[in-house]
């Protein structure tokens, strides 16, 4: 105890996220393209918009990447481009960030909520089967805390039954899935059409805000490229009804600067995971994060898991007890998230059952999500570890 007092007395203020670190690495690179930009004055549009994008298409491997303003965004426009009609439904997962179901909800679309798998923390393959009626047109997995959903389980449903898969990839840009013949895709890559956001505080994030729409599908992106732009696909001929979403092209200069170092910052995060890993594995009380089961998330050599989140789940249900104590301790941390969307008000749905969504409920009280990002260091590490270990047996 008294080590750890000393340690934390020394040592580097914890952060959830640390983006002023970061940047202070690259800052000499960033400061001056921002300021090529600021000379240019080819600030929407620009030259970098289109570098960025072209770099970001080779990295993952996709036909088409389009640009646009937000991560939900990007998930409107996705829905739009695939022509989704009032009253189709979408299944997606009740344990994720609202934007998913928002936008299903928005577009007058119906949203299906269905359960997640409480290893993975990812959509449930079973429940997507039970949750299909002749409504259903499109499923929506979130790649929840940086871990791709079991894709290939999700594209055979989605062949069966006729169904576009449009993958939330916010959490997951960089992420490698894996196919049970070995086969390796990049999460984003494999469903008819996915969405990012570049929120600062996303494994690839800007200064501000931005997003982009992956897709294989030559027609589709450019169906989606008339819709980011009014829905003009010749100049003031506007053949749909569309939106005004751009990446501005400072944030594309800074997300081309990043992007180059995705991969480093990705392991370095789960370099973090794999300590955090270690120190809680034989815990009674907390069940750590796992990836696939060949590599549990946290070896060398595989990029299943980009751990966007580092999220436990503390099965002696003093999870509240533990996130205020770390708070008094200076460890940030999050609930990600506290309310399964079936009981937000806005998505309350009369033919939901609370029997369908048993995993959801319990995960919403025992999760915490620890500090995660590219500039944790081994005191760092060391003390949350400590504090929560000492904590759980307490
Ligand atoms: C962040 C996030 C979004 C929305 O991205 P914004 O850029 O903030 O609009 C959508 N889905 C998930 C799962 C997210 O984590």
């Amino acid at each position: 105890m008294l080590m750890n007092f000393v340690n934390s007395f020394h040592m580097k203020k914890i952060q959830m996220v640390d983006l002023k670190g970061q940047y202070s690495k690259i800052k000499e690179e960033v400061d001056s393209s921002v300021l090529e930009v600021l000379e240019s004055t080819a600030y929407i549009n620009g030259p970098r918009v289109h570098e960025f994008q072209k770099n970001l298409e080779s990295y993952l491997g996709v036909k088409h990447v389009i640009p646009c303003a937000n991560g939900t965004d990007a998930l409107q426009i996705a829905m739009m481009g695939l022509g989704l009609k009032p009253g189709d439904e979408v299944i997606t997962a009740d344990f994720t960030f609202a934007a998913t179901v928002e936008v299903i909800a928005l577009l007058q679309l119906t949203p299906v909520l269905v359960d997640v798998d409480p290893v993975s923390f990812n959509i449930d393959i079973d429940a997507i089967k039970r949750a299909i009626t002749p409504k259903t047109k499109a499923i929506v997995p979130v790649h929840l805390f940086g871990m791709c959903a079991n894709m290939e389980a999700i594209m055979q449903i989605a062949n069966d039954h006729n169904l576009f898969v449009i993958e939330d990839n916010a959490q997951a840009i960089g992420s490698t899935y894996t196919y049970s013949n070995g086969k390796k895709a990049k999460a984003g890559t494999i469903g008819h059409v996915a969405s990012t956001s570049f929120f600062p505080s996303k494994n690839l994030g800007c200064y501000g805000d931005g997003g982009a729409i992956f897709t294989n599908d030559d027609d589709l992106a450019h169906t989606i490229r008339g819709i980011v732009n009014h829905g003009m696909y010749e100049r003031y001929h506007h053949d749909v009804v569309g939106v005004n979403s751009r990446l501005d092209s400072i944030q594309a200069a800074i997300l081309d600067i990043k992007l180059k170092k995705l991969d480093a910052y990705n392991r370095a995060r789960q370099k973090a995971a794999r300590a955090y890993n270690f120190a809680f594995k034989d815990q009674a009380n907390i069940i750590i994060p796992t990836g696939k089961d060949v590599c549990s998330g946290i070896c060398d050599t595989c990029d299943c898991h980009v751990f966007h989140q580092y999220t436990l789940r503390i099965i002696n249900s003093n999870r509240d007890a533990l996130v205020k104590h770390l708070n008094e301790k200076g460890i940030p941390c999050g609930v990600y998230y506290p309310i399964p969307l079936h009981r937000q008000k806005a998505y309350l749905d009369e033919r939901y059952n609370e029997d369908d969504f048993k995993v959801t409920n319990q995960l919403v009280k025992e999760v915490v999500s620890l500090p995660m990002h590219t500039e944790l260091d081994d005191e760092q590490i060391e003390f949350i570890t400590t504090t929560v270990i000492n904590f759980v047996n307490s």
